[in-house]
């Protein structure tokens, strides 16, 4: 439906370069026409006049009727080529450049197309995402209220699994808020202390981290301890949060998850390591997409996630000048590597 609507919109404007094209070489051809007849006419009446007032001997009428005729045919006939020429011409320029108007049409029309269908894509992808877990939780209210036996233990069970579901429907509605908001504007940024955003990103993963007996290591010197850079503050915590987060929820319990932080070439250098299961290499191009979730056999079944993260990590990371990088494989478990610019 929608392909159809760029579809007739790449017709419509096709036609419209069309007509341009074609009033342009209409115009061409009119006038090139009009001075070369002119230069026909100008040439019989040259020859013309020749003929009436050369001093040579006068050549009696009948041959001078037959010069003229022979002038006026020639005449005539070059008109004629001349007019069939241009018609070939504008029917050439007609169907070629159709063709090409159409072409130049669905370049133009491309990037609009390719955006509106992301946009699209985006919308279903995001009501799907929050219409899943709602209908989980209307299900799970509904068979319990039906449940005339319904004690105390099972219904504390059931308000715990929603309260689970209310607080990842949050983060998700959060963070697609955050995505949207950081595609329109600009972030202010202020001076921010790389341990001060470090600890706050630590304190704010430790509970979980200590669910799973899952040591967080945080390796930086002290040169690096009071570097200063400009940030907005609560995006950067949130940048390290959700590799830290990813880090500790796909890492096994009693492993260890790593945040080492060098500088150097004016650039810092934030790493978080794990032990965990790794990314498969066909993953890795994509784990930075909307919605992307990588192995789902490995991942989806057993983690909650959206597959938002990392693009917010990775927009955010753009946001200030920087990027994100990972290395990772199913053996040794995953690398992911911030690099942002430092003021100097
Ligand atoms: P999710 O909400 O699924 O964690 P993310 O955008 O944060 O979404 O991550 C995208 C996918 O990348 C995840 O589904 C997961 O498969 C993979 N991934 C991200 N971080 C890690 C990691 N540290 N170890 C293994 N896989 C990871």
């Amino acid at each position: 439906m929608k392909r159809q609507i760029f579809h007739d919109a790449s017709v419509k404007l096709a036609g419209t370069y069309l007509i341009i094209l074609m009033a342009l070489s209409l115009v061409f051809s009119v006038s090139l026409y009009q001075v070369l007849t002119n230069e026909f006419d100008k040439n019989l009446a040259r020859n013309t006049d020749i003929l009436e007032h050369s001093n040579r001997p006068r050549p009696d009428q009948s041959w001078r009727d037959d010069f003229l005729l022979n002038q006026i045919n020639n005449s005539r006939i070059g008109k004629n080529r001349i007019e069939r020429q241009l018609v070939v011409l504008n029917l050439f320029i007609l169907v070629f450049g159709g063709g090409i108007c159409y072409w130049l049409a669905r370049r133009s029309l491309e990037p609009i197309e390719r955006s509106h269908l992301a946009l699209e894509r985006f919308t279903s992808d995001a009501s799907h995402e929050l219409r899943t877990p709602l209908t989980a939780m209307q299900t799970e209210i509904e068979v319990a209220l039906m449940n005339p036996k319904l004690d105390t233990k099972s219904a504390k069970n059931l308000l715990q699994s929603n309260l689970e579901e209310v607080n990842r429907l949050g983060v998700l509605s959060e963070r697609l808020l955050v995505l949207a908001r950081l595609d329109e504007h600009e972030l202010p940024k202020e001076p921010v202390l790389v341990s001060d955003i470090l600890a706050q990103a630590v304190k704010s993963v430790q509970p979980m981290a200590d669910a799973k007996s899952i040591k967080i290591k945080r390796t930086l010197d002290s040169k690096t301890k009071n570097l200063q850079f400009m940030a907005d503050k609560t995006s950067i915590i949130e940048l390290i949060i959700i590799l830290l987060d990813n880090a500790v929820k796909y890492s096994g319990d009693k492993s260890q998850v790593e945040l080492t932080v060098e500088s150097k070439h004016n650039k810092l250098y934030l790493k978080v390591s794990d032990k965990g299961p790794g990314i498969n290499e066909q993953d890795l191009p994509h784990i930075f997409k909307r919605f992307y979730r990588a192995d789902q056999s490995r991942t989806k079944n057993t983690q909650h996630g959206y597959g938002l993260g990392l693009a917010l990590a990775d927009k955010i990371a753009r946001i200030h000048g920087g990027d994100i990088s990972v290395k990772s494989s199913p053996s040794s478990g995953s690398d992911f590597i911030i690099s942002l610019p430092l003021v100097s």
